[in-house]
């Protein structure tokens, strides 16, 4: 197998992959109604399951082909019954985009707004609860990618089923990074792709939730024909194929990825992702860089750095010069704060921070900009 150039990427994914994934893709053609590719995706879903700690009698897992904004659609378009309407717990851009779904399929919602610097009041959602209980499906994202913020979902799951609401959460940028237990923290719904935490390629998203629900929601209004939850789930479960065609190289490299992720073990990714984040910390302090988000908020996968105030700062030429070395960088999604964003997803180690913050650093002297 010959080694594929490596590159070190810094965005909030796609994440840096192992060249045993990429070359999983390489395979015979396969027409994917065939069986042994329907036994493939029946390993793949009852091993995303074990990712979260899904008991398989109570949650079932639904592939759809896309990338993770899919799973936002199918969510929030197929669990809302009639007449009910959806909290969006909304500190930052990706529960923005939700509430945009919400604006498309014109939905009932309630925009419930925070700062994008701070965790969300429970005591405010807890009074929204209280004051509307046509509420039937709360959401909120785990890791707002956008900030870099971990939201506590636990908390807020136990509050949506206080009120008798179905609990949704985006976690397209925590599973597989972040411990997750669906049952401990409360969550009937979450969902990612497989190219961020599980390390695989872009292309193939997916939704683990409780099958009572998905089964309820049969009798729903329908509001998409391709991005119906139930629908997908029904042709899953009939034919064990997805309904319309999958994204056959991007699963088979998915079931490679999934193999790797268990060998690694939870919890020493975990570790490991720390590591980078501290790495990361470590680094921008060292040359002087600051952060946006207090510390204790941050999920330890990505990091709001603020633009240093230094008229020769030019974020696309640094991007270039980093990018030229293997490096890159990713711009902010914070629209008060002029940021951008270093993110520990992906299979990198703290050496690659430590060989990266040499090249920026030979970025910000090749530009004149001033170093701590
Ligand atoms: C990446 C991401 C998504 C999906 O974005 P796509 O561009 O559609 O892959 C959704 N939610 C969160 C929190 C994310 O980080």
């Amino acid at each position: 197998m010959e080694s594929i150039k490596r590159n070190v990427l810094l965005n909030p994914g796609p994440a840096t992959t192992t060249d045993t994934v990429k070359y999983a893709q390489v395979v015979p053609d396969i027409c994917p109604r065939e069986k042994e590719f329907a036994g493939l995706m029946k390993g793949l879903r009852a091993d995303l399951l074990k990712i979260v700690h899904a008991p398989a009698d109570l949650y079932t897992s639904v592939l759809f082909c896309g990338s993770g904004t899919i799973n936002i659609d199918v969510c929030i378009n197929s669990l809302l019954p009639e007449g009910k309407r959806i909290l969006i717990v909304n500190n930052g851009a990706y529960n923005a985009r939700a509430v945009e779904v919400c604006q498309m399929y014109h939905l009932p919602h309630i925009d419930l707004r925070f700062d994008v610097f701070k965790q969300p009041d429970l005591g405010i959602v807890e009074q929204t609860l209280r004051e509307n209980p046509d509420v039937a499906v709360v959401y909120c994202c785990h890791h707002e990618t956008g900030t870099g913020i971990l939201n506590p979902i636990r908390e807020i799951g136990a509050l949506a089923h206080q009120y008798g609401a179905v609990f949704v959460s985006d976690t397209t940028s925590s599973l597989g990074m972040i411990p997750l237990d669906v049952v401990k923290d409360n969550v009937d719904f979450c969902m990612a792709s497989a190219q961020k935490g599980l390390m695989a390629m872009s292309g193939l998203s997916f939704i683990i939730g409780k099958t009572n629900i998905i089964k309820a929601s049969k009798n729903y209004p329908t509001r998409s024909y391709y991005c119906n939850l139930f629908m997908q789930y029904d042709y899953f479960e009939k034919t064990g194929e997805m309904h319309f065609t999958p994204p056959v190289q991007t699963i088979y490299a998915t079931v490679q990825a999934l193999k790797e992720y268990f060998e690694e073990g939870e919890q020493a990714k975990f570790a490991r992702h720390r590591a980078v984040y501290e790495a990361i910390h470590e680094g921008l302090e060292k040359i002087g860089l600051e952060t946006a988000v207090d510390r204790k908020m941050e999920s330890g996968l990505v990091v709001s750095v603020k633009y240093p105030d230094d008229p020769n700062w030019d974020f696309k030429k640094v991007h270039d010069y980093c990018y030229e070395r293997g490096f890159t960088i990713y711009p902010g999604k914070i629209s008060t704060t002029d940021t951008f964003r270093l993110c520990a997803l992906g299979k990198i180690y703290p050496q690659d921070i430590e060989d990266f913050f040499v090249v920026l650093k030979e970025a910000m002297s090749h530009y004149g900009i001033k170093l701590k």
